[in-house]
């Protein structure tokens, strides 16, 4: 059985910590993974120290020299990416068809960020003054922190790694405790893709202690972090006290709208994928539908039966349409939150229970849940279950359903399904997520276009897409005046 090393300074090293844990395949408990050494506060401060050792010879790589090495990467993911694939189902639980889009989504931002290696583009601007000009240029910040949940465990850490890579900085990797294999694996393909000494190193520790160390580090210039509110909000406080950059991504409670003009069909399966996907564990997982009474008894009936149908079990099984939740903690938080529901007076439609039988009993499966007759006050509709669990919530009409679907603390992704055109528009103007989709889930996103939530659930720069580089560079003003004279009055 494997135990996890960490990877400093281009070693992987074994922790002397004496805290261990064991990864655990979540679809049958019985099965360990490997052996976790929590990395001790001061092998996280190795990590940082063998990044800022490494940071000028990185700095001086010509940009499209690091992009090569990213290039290498993306292309190894490629090669091995059945192998990774298969870790993930197995480490985390979701099916492996959903495991290999999330190695493609990898694939598709490690090309990116590549490429993007050649066009660290600053712009040229003209003066007031004559024979002057100015430009700009975009530059490393030094040793940036990712530290990264278990439910995406190889495409975040991929979309934080490669664009701060490419940029010119040095990284210190921090994965989540529940998914050390994947992160072993994406930093063996960077090894071998020939990352230099010190400039990515992992390691494999608890958020309050190694992950602590690392973010409170002085020399730590940047911190990338996708995670829960809980931890994002203090994480923030924490680092920009100190004056570094922040980015958190965060929690989401998305909305799909259904007006009564919609295609019902598609309404019922999409809603069904974004909520039942990767068993509702992702941040952009559909977690509220918010209906027109004249077609919610209709829709409700219909999402039941799409959810009663859903084929539970190991995700390394073909037939198998949703997995279980990662954890013992997770799932005892889903049910919790199907007891609450009950509790709060919602109207339990389907699911509600452990699913069991059919060698289920040894894994964390809950079944599809839906809720009817959730009110926006309720907890079910206002708190992030991140579990199968779908609140309906019933609206008179198009301006009550706005006011509804903005409801909510959080500001991830929505969608809306009509064939209205104008009403379309209207939501899309003014729904209050930083991602929205018309007649489609509210999951997914693509590598080359920017990712990210407003409110509640997003600080700083967007992720991905054109905007990747933005968090991991700062940009610097250049005055240049080719007179060769005094300079004749003032600029202010
Ligand atoms: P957590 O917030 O529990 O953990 C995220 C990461 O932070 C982990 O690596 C964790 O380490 C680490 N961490 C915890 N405490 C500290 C600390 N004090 N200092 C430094 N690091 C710390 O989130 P989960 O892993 O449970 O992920 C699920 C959450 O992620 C959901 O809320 C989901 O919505 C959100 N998410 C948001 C996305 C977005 O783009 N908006 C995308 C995907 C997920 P450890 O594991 O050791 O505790």
């Amino acid at each position: 059985m494997q135990t996890y090393r960490n990877f400093i300074a281009g070693k992987w090293v074994e922790s002397t910590s004496s805290k261990t844990a064991t990864n655990i395949n979540p679809a049958n408990t019985d099965e360990t993974l490997g052996t976790i050494k929590q990395a001790t506060r001061d092998e996280a401060r190795a990590a940082v120290e063998a990044a800022i050792e490494a940071f000028p010879g990185w700095r001086s790589t010509p940009a499209p020299a690091r992009g090569k090495i990213v290039a290498k990467a993306a292309r190894l993911l490629e090669e091995y990416k059945e192998e990774l694939a298969r870790i993930l189902t197995s480490e985390e639980g979701k099916t492996l068809a959903e495991s290999r889009g999330e190695l493609q989504r990898s694939i598709n931002v490690a090309e990116f960020c590549a490429g993007e290696s050649r066009r660290m583009n600053g712009e040229t601007i003209p003066s007031e003054l004559p024979s002057n000009f100015a430009y700009t240029i975009k530059q490393p910040l030094g040793v940036v922190a990712c530290v990264t949940p278990w439910n995406f465990p190889v495409a975040i850490p991929v979309w934080k790694i490669a664009p701060a890579l490419v940029a010119g900085n040095t990284v210190v990797f921090k994965p989540a405790s529940l998914t050390p294999a994947t992160a072993v694996r994406i930093v063996e393909i960077f090894e071998e893709a020939g990352i230099p000494p010190g400039v990515l190193n992992l390691v494999i520790g608890s958020g309050s202690e190694a992950g602590d160390e690392i973010i409170g580090h002085p020399a730590v210039k940047a911190v990338s972090f996708t995670g829960s509110n809980e931890v994002g909000i203090r994480l923030y406080e924490q680092v920009s006290r100190r004056g570094a950059k922040v980015q958190c991504e965060m929690g989401g409670k998305n909305p799909v709208v259904i007006l009564e003009d919609a295609d019902l069909d598609l309404a019922v399966e999409s809603t069904a994928q974004g909520a039942f996907g990767s068993s509702g564990q992702r941040c952009t997982a559909t977690s509220r539908a918010v209906v027109i009474n004249e077609i919610a008894d209709e829709f409700v009936e219909r999402i039941a039966r799409r959810a009663e149908s859903m084929r539970i079990g190991d995700g390394m099984d073909a037939e198998t349409e949703m997995g279980p939740s990662v954890d013992e903690s997770q799932f005892k938080t889903v049910l919790k939150y199907i007891d609450i529901g009950k509790e709060d007076g919602a109207t339990l439609v389907c699911g509600g229970t452990r699913a069991t039988g059919n060698g289920l009993d040894k894994g964390y499966f809950v079944k599809p849940t839906v809720f009817d007759h959730v009110t926006p006050d309720m907890r079910i509709a206002r708190e992030e279950v991140f579990g199968p669990v779908l609140s309906v919530l019933r609206a008179r009409d198009f301006d009550e359903a706005m006011q509804i679907a903005n409801d909510t603390e959080y500001g991830l992704s929505s969608s809306i399904f009509s064939n209205d055109a104008a009403r379309i528009f209207r939501f899309v103007d003014e729904i209050e997520t930083g991602m929205t989709h018309i007649n489609s889930p509210t999951t997914g996103g693509e590598a080359h276009i920017p990712f990210g939530g407003i409110k509640g659930t997003g600080i700083g720069d967007r992720e991905q897409g054109s905007t990747a580089l933005d968090f991991y560079t700062e940009l610097k003003v250049v005055y240049v005046d080719y007179t060769g004279r005094k300079r004749e009055g003032n600029l202010y």
